[in-house]
């Protein structure tokens, strides 16, 4: 098993959903940071929403969750793009209770004056930030009561996480378009499939493979499968992208900076990339030079 996304339709019905799977690209993330076992397991889940989430943006651009709290956790970012390529990110203090965790309303529940933010940056047009209320148990009840209210989708979530391995399924009720289309629906179809998606058990979510999942809760549905996409680790941070930072904190900044090292160091925090800009190219953004 990789990392992947699987996309599935119920046939003849309004009915769509996806599967992701987690594993090398979920191990890289959490190898950049020593993170404590309960943030794991939230980034974890927060990575495979936004696997889930970016399968339903019709654009080319990137989604993010990003968590701001006030608690011992500060701050927990995922993001995926249109691409399949995911990162990730938490900062947050020590704390005991983050010492084990079966899934994300550990972390949830320790949260002080939280929010959750969803992003969607296009690569050219708006961007569009929603919040999110953290008012259920864990994260997939907070993104589903999202979708049901703001988007008025109905949709269901499952979402799970280990240290090693994070899993989503995500299946929605589309609107229909037509009358005819109205006629021809299996009203008990979405009841049953709601039904069914809430016995899919977190072990199996990390554990099986996405066909394997689809087969385990909707066998007795005609299933169709387009070809599975590829998920992996990116950052999209860039030597152009610290320039504007600098260009962004101010000729004084730097040159403060500068006085102290030389070249100036900025390290990626999701990546560990690190770019140098010595006096003369740090100036240069400002149009000095060096005297
Ligand atoms: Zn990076």
């Amino acid at each position: 098993m990789s990392d992947l996304r699987q996309r599935f339709y119920i046939e003849d019905s309004p009915v769509r959903g996806e599967v992701v799977h987690l594993e090398e690209a979920l191990q890289t993330i959490l190898a950049q940071r020593n993170y404590a076992p309960a943030v794991q397991i939230l980034l974890g889940e927060m990575l495979s929403a936004t696997a889930l989430l970016a399968s339903t943006l019709k654009i080319k651009g990137r989604i993010s969750l990003q968590i701001q709290a006030q608690g011992t956790l500060k701050w927990a970012m995922a993001e995926c793009n249109h691409l399949g390529e995911i990162r990730g990110l938490a900062d947050y203090e020590e704390d005991p209770r983050f010492q084990s965790a079966i899934d994300s309303s550990t972390v949830l529940s320790t949260l002080v004056s939280p929010v959750l933010f969803i992003n969607i940056e296009p690569e050219f047009g708006e961007r569009y930030q929603g919040i999110v209320p953290l008012d259920k148990a864990d994260l997939a009840g907070c993104l589903m009561q999202y979708h049901d209210l703001s988007a008025q989708i109905p949709t269901r979530i499952v979402l799970a996480s280990t240290e090693q391995r994070s899993g989503g399924l995500l299946i929605q009720l589309l609107p229909r378009n037509n009358d005819e289309e109205q006629q021809r629906v299996d009203e008990d179809l979405w009841p049953r499939l709601t039904m069914l998606t809430g016995t899919l058990k977190t072990d199996e979510l990390t554990n099986l493979d996405a066909q394997e999942i689809l087969y385990r809760l909707y066998n007795e549905e005609e299933v169709r499968l387009p070809e599975v996409e590829k998920l992996q680790f990116g950052c999209t941070c860039s030597h152009e992208k610290c320039a504007n930072s600098l260009t962004q904190i101010g000729l004084e900044a730097v040159k403060e900076t500068l006085e102290i090292n030389n070249p100036i160091e900025m390290d990626c925090q999701f990546c560990n990339k690190r770019y140098l800009f010595t006096a003369k190219e740090a100036l240069d953004l400002f149009g000095e030079h060096l005297s």
